[in-house]
């Protein structure tokens, strides 16, 4: 059988950046491929993050193109956007991940087995993008549950119960292993009305067995896979069964900055003044300096930290056909000054909010919008 693959893609944000560190560090046997796909619209600091990358694991991270690009010596959004007539993406249309992300992802992994690592936090709810091609598996080093969502739906099947029970024998044993097979005999209910009370019925049970031991819910976990075709199939040992680590975002910007790496400038939060009040931005994402998925603040950001940019991104507007980047306002209405200290104000006023609140995981939401959206450009 053909051995896997192992894949890591850098975004340029800093949670795949700080996993490569991490697997570098941490699995330096496993034979890992890094790579990069090149909007051509990125800011100037994610490619010194890129080439800080390279420095630090001594190896270089291959630049992924859509092929079709790749045979000419143009800018890959630009040559997109000259096919689809000037039509810009949006959260609707997003033919930019499409075309700039997953296709080349998905050609340069051809039909391999392909294990690709993905930096989700611990301290995150949300899945990312899992790709829908079979021969594609994703694993989320920095979670408790390293597994995608479809792996856990079978292993927690309730027609597999017996099949998880004798797993899980020929790995505990006494009470540890009695505890568990009470947990793992419990089926939870399948609401077939309403999908969000089986999922959450679902996640209740994992957490109890990942409660129960981490390392030897993962073992069942791979030996369940070797009866599947799922990538992991194909290897005999994988040695994230032994990781029980939790990394959140605070480890991420340590991994970052101990290892001298960096932390890109953009996420380096500026000052900001509004009727007469301090308040600070900076940019919560990687990705395209014009991404749609970006708050209003960090228009405003790039409007004031990089006049240049936010010109040539006006420049790709044509309100007359409707193309703008954002709904209902063009970038021009964003820079008029009411409109940008309206959302100053705004702004101040929700971190203030969380603020009072004493809820440092509300301000890390407020502040790390990473998680929304674009989330294939975070493979
Ligand atoms: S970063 Fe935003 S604009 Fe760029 S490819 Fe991703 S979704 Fe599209």
């Amino acid at each position: 059988m053909e051995k896997a693959k192992h894949v890591i893609g850098i975004s340029g944000g800093k949670d795949s950046a700080a996993l490569a560190i991490y697997l570098f560090e941490n699995y330096p046997h496993l034979d890992m491929t890094y790579y990069f796909c090149d909007t051509g619209k990125e800011l100037d600091d994610t490619y010194r993050l890129i080439e800080n990358i390279e420095n630090y694991i001594g190896k270089k991270i291959i630049r992924l193109q859509n092929d079709e690009v790749a045979k000419t010596n143009e800018n890959p959004f630009d040559y997109f956007l000259k096919s689809y007539r000037g039509y810009l993406p949006s959260p609707t249309a997003r033919w930019c991940t499409k075309k700039l992300k997953l296709d080349p992802f998905e050609n340069f992994v051809g039909d391999a087995p392909t294990i690709s690592y993905v930096g989700i936090r611990g301290d995150e709810d949300r899945e990312g993008y899992i790709s829908t091609k079979k021969n594609i598996q994703s694993i989320f080093p920095f979670r408790k549950n390293i597994w995608a969502e479809d792996v856990i739906n079978k292993v927690l099947y309730n027609g597999n119960i017996s099949m998880i029970s004798d797993l899980y024998a020929s790995h505990l044993n006494g009470r540890q292993l009695d505890k568990v097979i009470d947990i793992v005999h419990t089926p939870f209910d399948v609401d077939p009305k309403d999908k969000n009370i089986t999922k959450r019925n679902r996640r209740n049970k994992l957490e109890q067995l990942l409660d129960l031991g981490v390392i030897p819910f993962n073992k069942v976990v791979f030996d369940f896979l070797k009866t599947t075709e799922y990538p992991l199939a194909t290897e005999e040992d994988f040695p994230m069964l032994e990781n029980d680590d939790l990394l959140i975002r605070e480890d991420i910007f340590k991994i970052l900055r101990e290892s001298g790496v960096g932390v890109p400038e953009y996420y380096e939060k500026k000052p900001y003044q509004v009727e007469e009040k301090t308040g600070e931005y900076a940019r919560s994402r990687s990705g395209c300096y014009f991404c749609f998925f970006q708050q209003k603040i960090e228009w405003i950001w790039l409007y004031e930290q990089h006049p240049s940019l936010f010109i040539q991104a006006m420049e790709y507007e044509n309100a007359e056909e409707g193309f703008t980047w954002n709904q209902h306002e063009t970038l021009a209405d964003l820079i008029e000054p009411k409109r940008t200290e309206q959302i100053k104000k705004e702004h101040l006023n929700r971190m203030n909010r969380a603020k009072s609140k004493d809820s440092k995981f509300l301000i890390d939401i407020l502040d790390d919008t990473e998680s929304e959206g674009c989330a294939a450009c975070f493979i």
